[in-house]
């Protein structure tokens, strides 16, 4: 069965009423016929058929045994980080989600779970930083927004044979492009919010274990700690699953045309998308995922934030958001937004160059979007004056 097929009929339909779309149990309690009997549900906390039909969904879509929702993407890494315990180490990707970095620093940190960062672009970098502490290895791969790829087959057996987790931010790739679980990944973390929900709509997060025995200890600490995703909110997640291949087909296709016109482009310096031949992990990402995303970064010859200002907001398609995976094309200056807490030393040597420009780009025509930069592009050498002109000319010489 095509994967688009597979999804559509795998949201199941209400064995009550037969209505198509998933009902919203928007309830907090279930009644019970005698203490202890009820039809699987007893609290809203403990398990809300809404959510439970996501839950499924993203497991199947993961190729996992079990999932979980949760109120944000953070609540679901702050989900497995409960895993650990005092004493053990994490073993995360340098270039992280600055959300997660501040959650292991600045909440876990005085509970003893220490981390330690890793360029996980090369496998052996992996395997040389691993201590007979490491319990949990953490990585994104494409990372934000230098889009960095990490081998995770590679990274699997190096966890396995150390004894510890994998755990894969999936949020950029989407299931629709890459399945870790499959590639060995023990567990998979969603930012919903982004391409799942696919809208901009809502913030939600998911978990996703490949053994049922973990799942059990992830859907414990939803109970316990209680981060849960809304009736509501599952819903509109489950309604953006639906459309989730073909979306992500779109974005693909737009992202590959406006990196391929950036990289031809007289006033961009470098070009950070997968899809390019250019890029120093390409044939990996052609080998772990169906497509390459529809995040593009790159950064300008003129590398000062100023010119950077200057385009994020000369754009008029190109919305100027945090967020991304959303309908609607966005882009951001992460020396400014994302990753203004980062000292811009630390910051430059991750790759993050003052004038890097980050776009998630939408499901608008591709032409549509490369004329918006294009424009945006221009009023910047119009001020640039005399020195980019001349360097067009040389070029052109
Ligand atoms: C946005 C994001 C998160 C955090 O998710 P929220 O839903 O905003 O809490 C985690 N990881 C990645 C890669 C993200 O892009």
């Amino acid at each position: 069965m095509s994967n688009i097929t597979d999804i559509i009929h795998s949201i199941p339909v209400d064995p009550l009423t037969g209505a198509i779309s998933v009902p919203i149990y928007q309830t907090s309690t279930f009644i019970q016929e005698a203490p202890g009997v009820n039809k699987g549900y007893d609290y809203a906390r403990s398990g809300n058929p809404t959510r439970t039909a996501l839950e499924d969904l993203i497991a199947h879509l993961e190729d996992g045994q079990v999932g979980a929702a949760f109120g944000s993407g953070l609540a679901a890494i702050d989900a497995v980080i409960k895993l650990l315990q005092s004493g053990d180490e994490i073993l995360a990707v340098d270039d992280i989600y600055g959300g997660a970095f501040r959650l292991f620093t600045q909440v876990y940190q005085k509970f003893g779970i220490t981390v330690n960062y890793v360029d996980a672009t090369k496998a052996e970098n992996v395997f040389d930083a691993i201590t007979p502490k490491t319990k949990l290895i953490w990585i994104e791969t494409p990372t934000n927004p230098t889009l960095k790829i990490a081998d995770i087959a590679a990274i699997a057996r190096i966890a396995k044979s150390s004894g510890c987790w994998l755990c894969v931010d999936n949020t950029f790739a989407s299931p629709a492009l890459q399945k870790p679980l499959s590639l060995g990944a023990d567990i998979v973390v969603h930012s919903a919010t982004k391409y799942l929900g696919g809208h901009s709509d809502l913030i939600a997060g998911l978990v996703v274990t490949k053994e049922k025995e973990l799942g059990e200890k992830i859907r414990f600490i939803q109970n316990a700690s209680g981060a849960i995703l809304s009736p509501f909110d599952s819903w509109l997640v489950i309604r953006g699953i639906e459309t989730l291949p073909l979306r992500i087909k779109q974005h693909c296709a737009n992202a590959q045309l406006v990196a391929e016109y950036l990289e031809a482009h007289l006033a961009v310096d470098k070009v950070f998308y997968p899809g390019l031949p250019s890029h120093v992990n390409h044939e990996i990402a052609k080998q772990q995922a169906k497509g390459f995303g529809g995040i593009v970064s790159f950064s300008l010859k003129n590398d000062t934030e100023e010119a950077a200002v200057k385009l994020v907001i000369s754009t008029k398609l190109f919305k100027l958001a945090e967020s991304l995976g959303g309908v609607k094309s966005l882009l951001c200056h992460p020396a400014n937004m994302t990753h203004k807490s980062i000292p811009a030393a630390k910051r430059r040597a991750a790759g993050v160059a003052d004038s890097l420009v980050r776009l998630s780009v939408g499901l608008e025509d591709a032409e549509d979007l490369i004329a918006d930069l294009e424009q945006a592009l221009n009023q910047l050498s119009n001020t640039e004056g005399v020195s980019s002109l001349t360097e067009k000319k040389q070029i052109a010489i």
